[in-house]
């Protein structure tokens, strides 16, 4: 657990700026372990120490944010009563309320970001941002340039839908990638199925600015790094 100053643990906590929350121990409105704490620098310890203001419990949530290279065979759930989800692969420690930042399919692989911090999954996802998302795809057949040309236009998938425009790239035989500016439920796999090639393998290498680690083995997981974090938001 981490110690910290107290006053950084309660403008953390989201309880004021710094200079309010130094008035509000200035006040002696704030007690650790019982006792009211006047001095800002007096250090504390996450799930340890217990801070009251104003006699009601303050908590301390951290963020945390992960990435997982997704083996096949698991699924982007929270839990599941039969299936091996996401989380079975983290390392485990309790009451961090993480979450997987969208879905992957059961047989697809590769970058799925984890987190506990449900404004920047929000951020992510909304369908407003548009925030890309890139696939490494192999297919039963070959793409063929008129499939690319639909794909930069904006496929028709079927009646009631008409993709946004996406990026293909052939990166060899029955060997694709695909950049989309969205992402609906099994939209690769949709879009692909639309020009009659069916999809082998579907691997995600990046969401936004953050790609995966090469690093990773198929259920690897790290911590992002404070500039992944910042890059994000
Ligand atoms: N598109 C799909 O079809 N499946 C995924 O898992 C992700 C995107």
């Amino acid at each position: 657990a981490g110690t910290m100053r107290l006053d950084k643990f309660l403008s953390g906590a989201g309880c004021g700026t710094r200079s309010q929350v130094k008035d509000f121990l200035k006040k002696g409105r704030v007690t650790v372990d019982g006792e009211a704490v006047r001095k800002p620098e007096t250090r504390v310890t996450e799930g340890v120490s217990s801070v009251c203001l104003d006699g009601r419990p303050v908590r301390y949530v951290s963020y945390e944010y992960y990435m997982l290279n997704k083996p096949a065979g698991v699924v982007s759930a929270t839990e599941d009563r039969r299936e091996q989800t996401v989380l079975d692969l983290l390392p485990p420690s309790p009451c961090r309320d993480l979450f997987p930042v969208g879905r992957l399919d059961k047989d697809t692989t590769g970058l799925l970001l984890v987190c506990n911090d449900g404004e920047l999954a929000h951020e992510l996802l909304s369908p407003r941002k548009h925030v890309e998302k890139v696939y490494e795809v192999i297919t039963d057949g070959s793409v063929s340039e008129e499939t690319v040309r639909l794909f930069e236009q904006g496929l028709q998938v079927d009646a009631e839908w008409k993709a946004l425009p996406a990026r293909l790239e052939i990166t060899g035989e029955n060997a694709s990638r695909v950049t989309l500016q969205e992402g609906k439920f099994h939209q690769v796999k949709r879009m692909y199925a639309s020009v009659g090639l069916k999809v082998m393998k579907l691997k995600r290498i990046s969401m936004g600015p953050l790609s995966l680690d090469p690093a990773l083995a198929p259920g690897e997981s790290r911590k992002l790094t404070d500039e992944e974090v910042a890059l994000l938001k």
